[in-house]
């Protein structure tokens, strides 16, 4: 208890410090860590949670990452694809609602047809969500996983400023058991920092509990995040698909996960600060309130599903998404009384960007930028 006390009143983190925190199981020190966090975000990003309302609108994939249920070999699923009209459609129904912000999130593809296709939705949900609250449009976060430097400068040049891509995982030789050999992880590092080059406010993230994987693996994820001046950070537990590809037999039993994704929220609040955090869908899948215990955790983000519902079946990542017979109405207000149960309010109309991010900009003006 005196060595978590003490821990939690530091200010800089080594590896053992993060070790020592992502270990804890007593109840009382979890507490603990569980303020600690909670009081940092609110410091440093105030009471708000921000929307990115989520559109998943293709799971079309030309990959074959072993753990996700809509990579390419899964021949189980119907392949859909939602027009630009649908896309802006969603997206227009979230500006109306105050969300302030959405992500296009997809499977993999990296042909012409799909490139434009997002530059599109993009370039037309700018124009269809300018009002007087959002003189800018909607902000747009893209999901899209590995592509040139080229297209990500089309996409930024299309109003997207936000990207997330996942590390997965920064051992190099777990990224490897999880992935064909053609996707390799050095290009994901190349990937993580052409978007920086490109200007766009850049979250990545880690899948936690995968099969093997160790504290210090995530320990070390953490440190990745901090070294490499990481913006947002979307992770959650490693949930196991029916149709995966890898040896699920030693996954952890839930709560151990549980506790273990809501440690790594903490502690990655406690180290990095100021950054934005999600309180990803996947905790929800876990438990009914696992978004609230995130944010209770330290995130400050949270995104809701606009995926027309039709369509959501054929989007599972994982087994036992939530919310997959829900409409978009429902999710909106059974989130907004889920946020203020826990104490934070809803930031409304506006694009809640990462204060790391500011913060670095105006660093890079006065000092050369990082190569
Ligand atoms: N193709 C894009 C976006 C879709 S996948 C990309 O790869 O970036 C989005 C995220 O879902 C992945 O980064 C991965 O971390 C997560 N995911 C996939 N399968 C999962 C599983 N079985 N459990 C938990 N998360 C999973």
């Amino acid at each position: 208890m005196e060595k978590t006390e003490q821990l939690l009143h530091k200010n800089t983190f080594d590896k053992s410090d993060i070790v020592h925190l992502l270990s804890l199981s007593e109840p009382a020190e979890r507490a603990l860590l569980q303020k600690a966090a909670f009081a940092t975000a609110t410091t440093f990003l105030g009471n708000n949670v921000y929307y990115r309302g989520i559109v998943e609108f293709s799971n079309i994939c030309t990959l074959n990452c072993y753990y996700c249920g809509i990579r390419k070999g899964n021949n189980s699923l119907h392949r859909y694809c939602l027009s630009v009209g649908e896309v802006i459609n969603c997206a227009k129904w979230a500006a109306e609602c105050g969300y302030g912000s959405c992500v296009l999130q997809s499977g993999e593809r990296r042909d012409e047809q799909f490139i434009s296709f997002v530059e599109a939705c993009t370039r037309g949900i700018k124009k269809a969500t300018v009002s007087d609250t959002l003189p800018e449009g909607l902000g747009i976060t893209l999901s899209l996983g590995e592509q040139s430097r080229e297209t990500y400068q089309r996409f930024f040049d299309a109003g997207a400023h936000r990207y997330l891509l996942r590390i997965e995982t920064t051992n190099p030789t777990l990224f490897t058991s999880l992935h064909p050999e053609e996707q390799v992880f050095a290009n994901r590092l190349k990937c993580l920092t052409y978007l920086r080059k490109t200007g766009f406010q850049v979250g990545t993230g880690v899948m936690i509990g995968i099969p093997d994987q160790t504290v210090e693996d995530l320990a070390d994820d953490i440190l990745f995040f901090r070294d490499n001046d990481i913006d947002m950070i979307g992770m959650g537990p490693y949930l196991p698909h029916p149709d995966a590809l890898i040896d699920n037999s030693s996954v952890m039993d839930n709560d151990a996960l549980l506790s273990l994704a809501l440690s790594m929220i903490a502690v990655c609040r406690l180290v990095l600060k100021d950054v934005n955090i999600a309180a990803t869908t996947a905790l929800q899948a876990m438990v009914h309130d696992g978004r609230e215990q995130g944010i209770l955790y330290g995130a400050n983000v949270v995104m809701p599903n606009l995926t027309p519902t039709d369509f959501r079946k054929s989007y599972q990542l994982y087994d036992g998404k939530p919310c997959i017979d829900e409409g978009k109405e429902e999710c909106r207000n059974c989130l907004k009384n889920r946020i203020e149960s826990v104490g934070r309010t809803v930031g409304w109309d506006t694009w809640g960007d990462s204060p790391h991010f500011e913060a670095r900009k105006n660093d890079n003006n006065s000092t050369p930028a990082r190569e």
